[in-house]
C-alpha cells in the first residue's frame, strides 16, 4: 500500500501538508514517498490539483 507521484506533479506541496503520517517529504522535483509510513488513506490523491498522485494499492511491486 502506497502511492506514486507521477510526472504531472507541479511541486505545489499540497500533499505534503495533507499527509498525516508524514509519508511524503519534499524531494528535488517531486515529493518522495516513504512506503513504510503510507497508510493508503488517499488524502493526497484527493488534494492533488494536478491529479499526479497514483494509488498503488493492489499493484504488484
Ligand atoms: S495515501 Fe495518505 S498516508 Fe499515503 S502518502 Fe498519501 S496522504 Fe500520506
Ligand atoms: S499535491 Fe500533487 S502537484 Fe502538489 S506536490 Fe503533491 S503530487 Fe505534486
Amino acid at each position: 500500500m502506497t502511492v506514486e507521484i507521477g510526472r504531472g506533479c507541479t511541486a505545489c506541496g499540497a500533499c505534503l501538508l495533507t499527509c498525516g503520517p508524514r509519508a511524503l517529504s519534499a524531494g528535488p522535483r517531486r515529493p518522495l514517498v516513504d512506503d513504510s509510513r503510507c497508510t493508503d488513506c488517499l488524502a493526497c490523491v484527493e488534494v492533488c490539483p494536478a491529479d499526479a498522485v497514483v494509488p498503488l494499492a493492489g499493484v504488484q511491486r
